[in-house]
């Protein structure tokens, strides 16, 4: 019998997932390789972080979630490199050898080589720095009730935001809540108006992708909910005791939080013109390599333009991606052709907490209770598996009507430094 064609995914992302589904019903052999057991649901990483939800409602197993696709292999390993020559992946488990390759491996935290931030700051990425925050937060409380000092005291209890996109307002409306709501109930002894939060962003306003309008209703909410927003200032350092900006104003905390921004990550050898801004590569309207049509690049590692811009970095263009490049696939072995990838923006939101949100749809700007509403009924449909929505729904009810957040565990080493 003829060997089938072999796909290697690099990525069990949104994107290298959604090229699963497309490839399901295709006479090929898939191997999805992906360094974790589990795709992570990151838009909701915030709410690990913030005590709302336990981990394994925004992570599942992906053996779990390929089960029924019986084309598809699991390997748990790091891709380390790639041969485009010899059309071969290398993992730390074992190699690969493969007829098309989809690299879906997305993104990590920027530092825009700011050392002093990559030492001692943390980014908002993965589980492990949702779990670090989560007990750094608490860890910074257990310490302070502990301490007589009134400035270490506010030191210790002041919590800097670095980046206002989506990540970092969503996460300061969420420990603000957490701040606000839930904390004094259990440090009665903490005097809580010695805790901050501060949101620092170097542009002029935050969230500078949506409509100013909405930038303006959500400095407003997180205003009132006791977050203090700088703008127009970067962060020239970084200590152990604290911040300082450009301009010299110092900020004295021993929590920061960076959410300035991603790169692109592949396991490919690619420099200069290859990449885009932000290490994105380069890819041809139909996603794949110039030059080696066989390997497909897609989500937040390529850059695809479309009208003149290059696609955002968000989870709908991964999917949209891995879908278009499983049809494309099929096609190719069917000998038939495909029209260049065409991305349908859907819209974007952010939530500032519990009831608020802001949601741009095409010309449609909505905020409040309406836009927070849209924005739990949207993550609902694209969380992976129905435990997942079910665990997640359940906590955010149990949020709302309580003020409450159930996962405010110390798991890890962190926050007791
Ligand atoms: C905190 C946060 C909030 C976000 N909020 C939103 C939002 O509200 N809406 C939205 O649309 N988007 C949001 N995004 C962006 C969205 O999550 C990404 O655009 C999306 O995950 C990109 O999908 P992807 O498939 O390209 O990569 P990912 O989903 O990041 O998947 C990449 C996978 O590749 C694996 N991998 C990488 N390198 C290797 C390697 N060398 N070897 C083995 N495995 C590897 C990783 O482990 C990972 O599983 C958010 C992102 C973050 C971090």
């Amino acid at each position: 019998m003829a060997k089938r064609p072999r796909v290697v995914i690099v990525g069990a992302g949104f994107g290298g997932l959604a090229a699963i589904r497309a490839l399901r019903h295709v006479n090929v052999d898939v191997t999805i390789v992906d360094r974790n057991n589990y795709h992570l649901f990151q838009p909701l990483l915030y709410q690990v972080a913030s005590g709302l939800l336990d981990p394994s409602a925004i992570a599942s197993p992906v053996r779990t979630i390929v089960r029924r696709s019986r084309n598809v292999d699991v390997l748990r390993a790091e891709v380390t490199a790639v041969d485009l020559a010899r059309r071969r992946v290398t993992t730390s488990a074992e190699s690969l050898d493969y007829d098309y390759q989809v690299i879906a491996s997305g993104s990590v935290t920027d530092y825009f080589n700011n050392q002093d931030a990559r030492k001692r700051s943390t980014g908002l990425k993965d589980l492990g720095e949702a779990l670090s925050l989560r007990s750094r937060l608490l860890g910074a409380f257990e310490r302070a009730s502990l301490v007589d000092d009134a400035d270490t005291r506010r030191r210790l209890l002041t919590f800097a935001i670095v980046g206002a996109g989506p990540t970092g307002v969503e996460y300061s409306g969420a420990v603000a809540e957490l701040i606000k709501h839930v904390l004094p109930k259990d440090y009665r002894h903490i005097d809580f108006a010695e805790v901050s939060v501060v949101l620092i962003e170097a542009g002029d306003r935050i969230l500078a992708t949506f409509a100013p309008r909405l930038s303006r209703l959500a400095t407003r909410s997180l205003q009132q909910k006791g977050v203090r927003i700088v703008l127009g200032k970067s962060v020239r350092g970084i200590d152990d005791h604290g911040i300082v900006l450009d301009g010299g104003e110092r900020i004295e905390t021993e929590n920061v939080v960076w959410t300035a921004g991603v790169r692109a990550t592949t396991p490919l050898d690619l420099e200069g013109d290859a990449l885009a801004r932000s290490r994105r590569v380069k890819v041809t309207p139909q996603l794949h390599l110039a030059d080696h049509p066989e390997v497909f690049v897609i989500g937040d590692a390529a850059a695809c333009e479309q009208g003149g811009t290059v696609l955002p970095m968000l989870a709908p263009v991964a999917i949209q991606g891995g879908k278009y490049v499983g049809e494309v696939i099929a096609a190719r072995l069917a000998s038939e052709t495909t029209p260049p990838f065409h991305y349908h923006d859907k819209g974007t939101m952010a939530t500032i907490g519990r009831g608020a949100a802001v949601a741009q749809i095409g010309p449609i700007r909505i905020n409040g209770l309406i836009g927070w509403f849209i924005w739990i009924f949207i993550h609902l449909l694209y969380l992976v598996g129905f435990r997942n929505r079910a665990l997640a729904l359940w906590s955010w009810a149990w949020n709302y009507f309580f003020w409450d957040r159930p996962v405010r565990l110390i798991i890890t080493n962190a926050g007791d430094n």
